[in-house]
């Protein structure tokens, strides 16, 4: 439709007129009215201009006008149009609370970028069985086993002692179980990524930095500062994940990354209602935490995702600005004005998605990864066996026991099945 006009010139008088498209019998034409046809029946229209119009039709809808004004990207609109209606749909039919917010935390710029990643680097390879359990998660399907208790360890409890929780087979526990150190490397990872990607934009970057200006005082529960055994006062340092320096235009700027699960009880309720309410919750509080007044020639950026994927506005917007950066750069992407940009763009939304979902899968595995063990010990106890054919066996079993993989090997022996019936 865009280029509709030049269509009509180039072609045969009549060969592509209003009334070839309305009651031609081409080919072509029968598949433009049945595509209309469809949209308008899931309640997308286009409008007398050629606007995408949704729910009721326009009361004159588009009729392929000779002489029309070209409407550009009418594809895409139309798309995105069925897509948001498909997508509120969904929502709709949700029935609960986390669905909702795994749906809504599922989307979103750079959410689904792991979905789209070849591998053709480390940052943007999933092992199979992470792929799978990352898309398991995508889709809520269970991803603990049932009637385990989480494994990881809880050395701030007492040495060797693990956490023990219930695992909900949704994952929500595994996904932030602080003991472990899961959620701990899932945030490391995050950061190195970014301090790599950043560099590359010409920042230069500092990991785990201490900006004293944001200092707190540690308070008792009176609200005093505290102070130590020699009397010196007691300070919460600000230690913040990057400092970012790219003068004359990005002087000083502090990144703080921070990964949040809008499945967890806390989040669910805000989470189920607006897209991106964890995320933004989390980038609030971190500038509330470190307020701009208090260091005046710093900026902070909040970088803050959620689980599925989903990215706070204000870090899209710094990623994307530094992208360019690292395009303008780059000679060859430099050449490409903004294409180049929204190639680094997108490169880094796919290394920064196969990050995340690479480490919430490590996440699930090491949350649930003694209960397999524990079953697979028991078995070997039980029966005697030399010592060699017991290693061996052990290797088994622990391929035996990655439930995931069973779960995985059954949704496809089921697909298999149905596609045959
Ligand atoms: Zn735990």
């Amino acid at each position: 439709m865009g280029c509709l006009e030049g269509v009509r010139e180039r072609c045969p008088a009549g060969a592509a007129d209003k009334a070839a498209f309305q009651t031609g019998e081409h080919d072509w034409a029968e598949g433009v009215r049945q595509a209309l046809a469809e949209l308008a029946a899931e309640g997308v229209h286009l409008s007398e201009q050629g606007e995408v119009v949704c729910g009721a039709a326009p009361p004159v809808p588009w009729a392929w006008e000779d002489g029309s004004a070209p409407v550009e990207k009418a594809q895409r609109l139309l798309t995105r149009a069925l897509e948001a209606k498909r997508r509120e749909e969904l929502l709709d039919r949700s029935r609960t609370r986390e669905d909702r917010a795994r749906l809504r935390s599922a989307a979103g710029t750079g959410a689904g970028a792991w979905l789209q990643a070849a591998p053709s680097s480390a940052e943007e390879t999933l092992e199979d069985a992470d792929f799978c359990a990352a898309a398991r998660l995508r889709l809520g399907q269970n991803v603990c086993p049932p009637g385990l208790r989480c494994s990881n360890q809880n050395s701030r409890l007492r040495p060797g002692a693990t956490c023990a929780k219930p695992l909900d087979q949704g994952g929500v526990h595994a996904l932030t179980c602080k003991a472990g150190g899961a959620i701990m490397r899932r945030h490391h990872a995050l950061v190195r990524l970014l301090a790599r990607l950043l560099q590359a934009a010409g920042y230069h970057v500092s990991e785990e930095v201490w900006e004293p200006r944001w200092d707190r005082p540690k308070l008792d529960r009176r609200g005093n500062q505290k102070f130590d055994a020699e009397g010196n006062p007691q300070w919460v340092r600000a230690r913040l994940d990057l400092r970012l320096m790219a003068p004359p235009e990005e002087p000083l700027v502090y990144g703080d990354v921070v990964v949040s699960h809008p499945g967890a009880p806390s989040h669910a309720r805000a989470a189920a209602e607006t897209d991106g309410a964890t995320a933004r919750k989390a980038a609030l509080k971190k500038v509330g935490r470190y307020p701009p007044e208090e260091v005046p020639n710093a900026r902070l950026v909040p970088l803050a995702v959620e689980t599925g994927g989903r990215w706070d506005p204000d870090a899209l917007d710094f990623l994307k600005k530094a992208a360019g950066r690292a395009a303008q750069r780059h000679q060859g992407l430099s050449s490409l004005e903004g294409g180049g940009a929204t190639a680094v763009f997108a490169t880094w939304l796919r290394q920064l998605a196969c990050t995340l979902q690479r480490a919430n899968v490590a996440a699930l595995r090491g949350a649930a990864a003694a209960g397999a063990r524990t079953e697979a010990s028991a078995l070997r106890a039980a029966g005697e066996r030399g010592s060699e054919a017991a290693e061996e066996e052990e290797e088994e079993e622990k391929d035996e026991n990655d439930w995931l993989l069973e779960q995985i090997e059954e949704l496809l022996a089921g697909a298999k099945a149905a596609a045959g019936a």
